[in-house]
């Protein structure tokens, strides 16, 4: 048997392209029988984890905070995150604080 190397999830994707392990989608993939998020019954996409999701609140502050001080508007348009480079690390940061608190899935 061959182990598996441990390969770490690209932290930016999920958020920056929509498409992360979120319910929806794997719905979509017919991989989850339920779409919905268990925080209020919305559809859980990388749209209401960025904007909505309470589990993500702290972690939407303070990349708000960022987004708010180089002057880029709430909610992110397209590119939004690629203004800048505090941008972009802003919304690594975000995503990486999402996907570790997963503890309600
Ligand atoms: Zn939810």
């Amino acid at each position: 048997m061959i182990p598996s190397p441990a390969v770490p999830r690209p932290l930016h994707s999920p958020v920056s392209h929509g498409h992360g392990d979120f319910r929806a989608k794997l719905h979509s993939f017919k991989l989850t029988n339920d779409p919905i998020c268990a925080c209020d019954r919305k559809p859980e996409t990388a749209k209401h984890i960025l904007r909505f999701f309470p589990r993500t609140r702290r972690a939407r502050q303070k990349l708000k905070q960022v987004l708010w001080e180089e002057d880029v508007p709430w909610p992110p348009g397209n590119g939004a995150f690629l203004r800048t480079k505090r941008t972009y690390d802003a919304l690594v940061t975000f995503a990486r604080e999402a996907l570790t608190n997963q503890t309600d899935r």
